[in-house]
């Protein structure tokens, strides 16, 4: 930029603008930088000009503008305060000092040095806030041109960008330096993630672009009718929000692209009502998304009137209603109330002491004051700088920040996704805490890890951080269908028994593609979630093989699939046959499927329950057990038997009261087993001397095995009475 440039800028907005200041400081600086080089080769001089430009942007003063083009100069050549102050006067001296003194922190290395530094900044803030209007734009300016930097420092600068100066920005209520700023760290520390959102961003910009139009004229039609003449603009998302709030949450791209956003300026406050008057008339508001921040400002100043509406086309529209007074507030915070309006000189900007953004820097200032360390003060800052974050430190001291609310595991997953997957214990400031204790600002968080370990599904719904979540789901989904290979090897290695085969991997290898699968891996996992039948393995390697179905005799030299899955440990316990793993339909994934503890049959109206972290449970309709879940529609699951063909035995629960004398347990034993039941435990209630009961878990095939044997049951001379129980 030249220097007739710069003065250009600062008249168009500024008539009393004094250019000769403005051309000394030019040529004063540009003489002092003489042949210093930026990274990029540009001459260093360009820097300080790029920075004035930016607040020209902002419409500041020419003190603010002059400071500045001279910010680097103390520091980075000849140049000292006494100079300036002779040369510009002491306001401009003392900003350029102000600024000086903070470019002279090195920031990140240590945390005291950062909370020092922090300290710094703020206190320089507080003696003249275009310190900080200055500081945030050589920020930008670093910012936009950080690719030329080496990739170290460019991910510290970004780290800190994001961690200081965007939410500085933000208190200030400079939303678009914020954005702008959050955005280029984005880019610089996630590049896939940022082009990915942006691309997405761009997409969904050209598939709207008329909706949008058609939103926007409707809109300003409507209240053009009722005499409001307003400015309605599609609101552009920034990538790094769209990602902040997808990874706070958990929430896909697509959950968040069906809003669109709306900003409506008008004349004056009582217009702002008006416009969300006609509105609410005219389309149907969504219920918990009003927010009056007119009424009640934000603690940065904000000002307006937010709501979500079904708008034009059954779109979800979210509007933003505000004057333009407030819509200045809005995008350059702090720095709007010294805007150049109507060619009138403005105040230099300063934090006005009505405004929220002081009382703020004030507190901040005053605790300062009291002398706490700079570490101290530093959580305190942040706490309020970032209310919805805890910030965290693993042993070797590197800082972890998390939203609030987030446990060890959150923690343990923002350091590497295997240590939050052998997870087993914490300690929190070298004291065994558990994995679930919220964490709070400052915990030293060290993770007690053992290997081989599958974090636990419960875990997901405890998790708040998008990433361990994903971890964690992904995890348990490898844990499950391991365990599914594991039990679809068991039945795999039986049927090729009964065929009288010998099961090899090297056989099945040559058969996966007439199993459409492409491991053994997953031939097993798909056996062991009852995708496919057993005897259809054997038969791809037997191809000659034919299946005889035996009649419905099970094995009872066997001591039960579903007895010998139990003592596994394994889940679902789900018996019966070969290949009928869950022979129920309407299940969702690969949720583990257990019957209700008094078991059900094939016959049975049957209703699933689900328990998150647990998997489905299998009720008959008429359990009394139902009753607890009554209020949670939410966790029923429609299910229905899947069972035709099927050899497979099914839990139930009977209470047989019979004389108590010799043999009463072998008879009713010999008839149920005769029925082709199995017995799968038994234990004894004594009544009486002459009574007792005998609570059997048998299995069956279905309703009318199981009923039949009841009958037969009664027949018996000893017994006295047969039920079935429910639960
Ligand atoms: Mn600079």
């Amino acid at each position: 930029m030249r220097q007739y440039e710069l003065v250009d800028r600062v008249r168009r907005y500024n008539p009393h603008t004094d250019e000769d200041l403005l051309n000394r400081a030019y040529v004063y600086a540009m003489r002092a930088h003489g042949q210093q080089k930026r990274a990029s080769g540009d001459p260093y001089f360009t820097h300080p000009l790029e920075v004035a430009a930016i607040l020209t942007e902002l419409r500041l003063d020419d003190a603010t503008i002059v400071a500045a083009v001279l910010h680097d100069t103390i520091e980075d050549t000849g140049a000292t305060r006494a100079e300036i102050d002779h040369l510009f006067g002491p306001e401009i001296g003392s900003l350029v000092d102000g600024l000086t003194k903070l470019k002279k922190l090195d920031l990140v290395s240590k945390r005291a040095a950062q909370a020092e530094n922090f300290r710094k900044l703020l206190l320089a803030i507080s003696e003249d806030v275009r310190v900080l209007l200055v500081k945030l734009a050589d920020r930008l300016h670093n910012m936009r041109t950080l690719h030329y930097v080496s990739p170290e420092k460019r991910a510290r600068i970004a780290e800190e960008t994001l961690d200081i100066y965007a939410p500085l920005a933000g208190r200030m209520g400079m939303q678009n330096l914020r954005d702008e700023l959050e955005n280029l760290s984005f880019k610089y520390l996630m590049p896939e993630a940022f082009a990915m959102v942006s691309t997405r961003l761009e997409d969904l910009r050209e598939t709207n672009r008329e909706l949008i139009k058609t939103i926007e004229k409707e809109l300003t039609e409507e209240l053009a009718l009722r005499g409001i003449e307003a400015e309605v603009r599609g609101r552009q998302k920034q990538p790094y929000s769209v990602w902040s709030k997808m990874e706070r949450k958990s929430l896909a791209f697509e959950q968040l692209s069906d809003i669109f956003g709306f900003r409506v300026v008008v004349g004056d406050t009582d217009e702002c009502y008006r416009v969300i008057g006609v509105v609410h008339t005219k389309w149907p508001m969504v219920p918990g998304r009003f927010k009056d921040y007119i009424s009640t400002p934000k603690q940065n100043d904000y000002r307006s009137i937010h709501t979500t509406v079904v708008g034009p086309g059954r779109q979800r529209v979210e509007l933003q209603v505000r004057t333009r007074d407030m819509h200045d507030i809005a995008c350059f915070g702090i720095a709007a109330h010294a805007l150049y309006k109507d060619g009138h000189e403005a105040p230099a900007p300063t934090l006005s002491h009505e405004s929220n953004a002081y009382s703020w820097l004030k507190r901040t200032i005053d605790m300062l004051a009291e002398g706490s360390s700079p570490e101290e003060f530093l959580e305190h800052t942040r706490l309020e700088l970032f209310h919805d974050q805890v910030f965290c430190f693993t042993p070797k001291g590197r800082l972890i920040a998390l939203p609030r609310g987030a446990t060890p595991i959150d923690f343990a997953y923002a350091v590497h996704t295997n240590v939050g997957n052998s997870a087993v214990g914490a300690k929190i400031n070298g004291r065994l805490a558990p994995l679930l204790a919220p964490l709070v600002n400052g915990d030293e968080v060290e993770i007690v890890r053992a290997e081989g370990q599958t974090p636990p599904a419960a875990w997901e719904s405890i998790a708040v951080t998008g990433k361990a979540r994903a971890a964690i789901r992904r995890a348990t989904r490898d844990a499950v269908r391991a365990q599914y290979a594991g039990l679809g090897r068991q039945i795999v290695l039986r049927a090729f028994e009964r065929a009288g085969k010998k099961f090899s991997e090297e056989k099945l290898r040559p058969a996966l593609p007439r199993l459409a699968r492409s491991s053994i891996e997953d031939v097993l996992a798909a056996v062991g979630r009852g995708e496919m039948f057993s005897g259809d393995v054997v038969k791809a390697v037997y191809p000659e093989f034919k299946e005889e179905r035996k009649a419905p005799a099970p094995d009872r030299s066997d001591p039960g699939w579903f007895r010998m899955q139990k003592a596994q440990g394994v889940e679902f316990k789900s018996p019966g046959a070969a290949g009928a793993a869950v022979p129920i339909r309407g299940l969702q994934g690969d949720l583990p499927v257990s019957f209700a503890p008094n078991g059900a049959v094939p016959g049975d109206r049957i209703v699933g329950i689900m328990t998150p972290g647990e998997g489905i449970t299998v009720y008959p309709i008429q359990s009394p057990a139902l009753a607890a879940f009554d209020d949670q529609p939410e966790r029923w699951l429609d299910v229905r038997w899947d069972v035709e063909d099927s050899q497979a035995l099914f839990p139930a629960r009977i209470i047989v009261a019979a004389i108590n004398e010799p043999g009463s347990l072998g008879a009713v034993a010999t008839l149920v087993g005769e029925q082709g039941a199995n017995i799968d435990d038994v234990t004894f209630n004594k009544k009486s001397p002459d009574f007792r009961e005998m609570i059997l878990d048998i299995q069956v095939f279905d309703l009318k095995h199981l009923n039949d044997i009841l009958s037969r049951l009664r027949v018996l001379p000893m017994v006295h009475s047969v039920e079935r129980v429910i639960g």
